[in-house]
């Protein structure tokens, strides 16, 4: 696949907007902030807003936690459109992937453990950067994670302006290394299962937490590989804690309250850098004025980035 084939412009195709929670728990403030950018941000240019299960990690997803999810958000006042998409049924497209970058000589299999790794470099996110240990080795694909080659040269440099945080540019090589595609569990990585899905729903626009803006120049790179259209990206900023940690499952952040929707929607909008609204009586009130007035250049910087 020539990486020139990755500039397909999505500029004049409609919105599509999505979604994409992984069922470990339930939404907590940091969740609904993100769905609500992503859904006014949708919904205000008349846009589709999408739901996708990111399930991938079946050792820590539960049909629980995704049930849970999909009730907040209806409570909320969410309403996607479509069918929902559930990465657990997804592996075919997966594999179909991988054996393309495979057969182009961008695939090796991995056999060190995470303690031989340990010793090796972090970069700002705390991710292992890859050595490179297992890159000539040949090994078989049994049993072993699969990696990604990035390029040394300049194909693996990534530059993007984010529609919020502004311009990015992470150099793959020396900030990322090679990076699994499929751990030697056979489960698929994020990285590989979040570009595929957003090529196939025809995803324009990709609004989600700031946590995950290091990891966008991977997903870029794989699209140029793959072949595939890069949507626009907004990251809107990280609720963090009274310590200054992201509020996360992990961290324990409290799950929203079913009794404290509004005032959750509106503390989450105010997050957002958005002018006040007026008190409503329902989500569907709160929508209807959201939708009106949603204004992404209020959208503040994260104070870390
Ligand atoms: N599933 C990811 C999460 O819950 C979000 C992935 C994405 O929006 O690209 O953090
Ligand atoms: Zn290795």
């Amino acid at each position: 696949m020539d990486a020139s084939e990755g500039a397909v412009t999505t500029a004049a195709a409609p919105y599509i907007g999505r979604f994409a929670p992984s069922p470990t728990g339930a939404l907590h403030f940091g969740s609904l902030v993100a769905a609500v950018a992503s859904y006014a941000d949708a919904r205000s240019v008349n846009g589709r807003w999408l739901l996708r299960i990111e399930d991938v990690d079946t050792t820590r997803c539960s049909m629980a936690a995704e049930k849970r999810i999909r009730a907040q958000l209806a409570l909320h006042g969410f309403e996607p459109d479509g069918p929902v998409l559930r990465q657990r049924e997804r592996g075919e497209r997966y594999a179909a992937a991988l054996e393309r970058l495979r057969a182009c000589g961008h695939v090796y299999a991995c056999a060190c453990s995470r303690r031989a790794l340990a010793g090796a470099p972090r970069n700002a996110d705390g991710e292992t950067i890859y050595p490179g240990h297992c890159r000539e080795l040949a090994l078989g694909p049994e049993g072993h994670a699969l990696r990604l080659r990035v390029p040394d040269g300049i194909d693996g440099e990534i530059a993007f302006s984010d529609r919020a945080a502004g311009d990015v540019r992470q150099h793959l090589a020396p900030e990322v290394g090679d990076f699994v595609l499929r751990r030697a569990d056979g489960i698929w990585a994020y990285q590989l299962a979040v570009v595929v899905d957003d090529a196939e729903q025809h995803v324009t626009d990709v609004v989600r937490g700031a946590d995950l803006l290091g990891n966008t120049p991977r997903q870029i790179h794989l699209q140029r590989r793959l072949g595939v259209a890069t949507p626009r990206y907004l990251h809107v900023p990280l609720v963090r804690d009274s310590c200054g940690d992201k509020l996360s499952k992990q961290t324990h952040a409290a799950e929203l309250a079913d009794d404290e929707v509004l005032p959750a929607l509106h503390a989450a909008w105010r997050w957002l850098g958005q002018a006040a609204l007026p008190t409503v009586a329902t989500p569907a009130a709160f929508w209807r004025l959201a939708i009106d007035r949603w204004d992404d250049g209020q959208i503040p910087r994260d104070s870390r980035q």
